[in-house]
């Protein structure tokens, strides 16, 4: 590199790849989970990078205390260390809110105060003139026109106590963006790998915060990932569609670039993906019936 010094060459040199592991405390870890965490703590070994415990607990309603001890004892027997303090996204609020801010002074957001029940019925009436476009999960994009909603309108409800969820203007911000794409360094569910195009208009004006729930997985998931520095994120591929829209957060908010390796997820006996409530997958009863830290990485091909 010309121009930099030795010394600036070592300590570039010197920064060691970070991970993570991210599990929302909201039910017990299943081979699933055990899968991703032992790919993080190996690739982090065999790198000489530090591994991360993330708890992404912003919902209240779903997450529990006794879930997240679970994680620890679980990922603990599994023989995975990781660093302290662990970061509880519960306890970092502030920072969504101003990443938030942020958007909004680019005049990128915007409140929709329509209730669920109430979206749903728009999609029902969209859809009897024809099929609605979904997102990559399969949930009907937001069909509401809250966006032309006039100012002193959305003044009016917000000061009338209405309930509001705060949306990404999609059009805009992906025009303001222009092409974007990733490195992965894994694999996408149709084999996508290399340089990936990301395409975030297929999640339409996504949400970023709820009234209860003053931020998103989305938003906490970008703004966290560069609060702490994590280089190399490892998760499955259930997310990889996500990654269109947190490259597009990044690059809104000025955060840096991660790599991404997406992994194939682990099925049961029928090919359907686990769930937490799946239970002979989980690591628990796995255990009970005498599985060993061993005998699971086996099981999952790690061994
Ligand atoms: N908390 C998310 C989950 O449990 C994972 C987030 C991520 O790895 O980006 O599915």
């Amino acid at each position: 590199m010309a121009g930099s010094s030795p010394a600036m060459t070592s300590t570039m040199k010197a920064m060691p790849p970070v991970f993570r592991f991210a599990p929302s405390p909201n039910g017990l870890l299943h081979l699933g989970h055990a899968y991703s965490a032992l790919l993080n703590f190996d690739r982090a070994r065999e790198s000489g990078g530090r591994l991360l415990l993330r708890i992404e607990d912003i919902d209240a309603t779903r997450c529990r205390p006794d879930y997240e001890t679970a994680i620890y004892e679980d990922l603990g027997w599994l023989g995975i260390a990781w660093e302290t303090p662990v970061r509880r996204q519960s306890e970092h609020l502030s920072d969504y809110r101003a990443a938030l801010e942020r958007l909004s002074s680019l005049d990128l957001v915007y409140p929709a105060f329509e209730s669920r029940a109430e979206i749903a019925r728009l999609v029902a009436a969209r859809e009897a003139d024809g099929p609605w476009p979904r997102d990559p999960d399969g949930a009907p994009l937001y069909p509401g026109d809250a966006k032309s909603l006039p100012a002193n309108e959305r003044i009016r409800l917000i000061a009338a106590g209405a309930p509001y969820a705060l949306r990404l203007d999609m059009a805009a911000a992906s025009s303001r963006v222009g092409s974007l794409s990733w490195r992965d360094l894994g694999e996408g569910p149709e084999g996508e790998r290399g340089a990936v195009r990301a395409r975030p208009e297929a999640w339409g004006d996504v949400i970023l915060a709820r009234k209860e729930t003053p931020t998103s997985y989305h938003l906490s998931v970008v703004v966290d990932d560069a609060l702490q520095g994590v280089s190399e994120i490892v998760r499955g591929q259930d997310l990889f569609h996500a990654t269109s829209v947190h490259r597009l957060l990044q690059v809104l908010l000025g955060l840096p670039e991660p790599a991404y390796r997406h992994h194939a997820l682990i099925r049961d006996g029928e090919g359907r993906k686990l769930s937490k409530s799946s239970r002979s997958t989980g690591l628990r009863e796995l255990r009970s019936a005498g599985a060993t830290p061993a005998s699971v990485r086996q099981l999952l091909g790690l061994g």
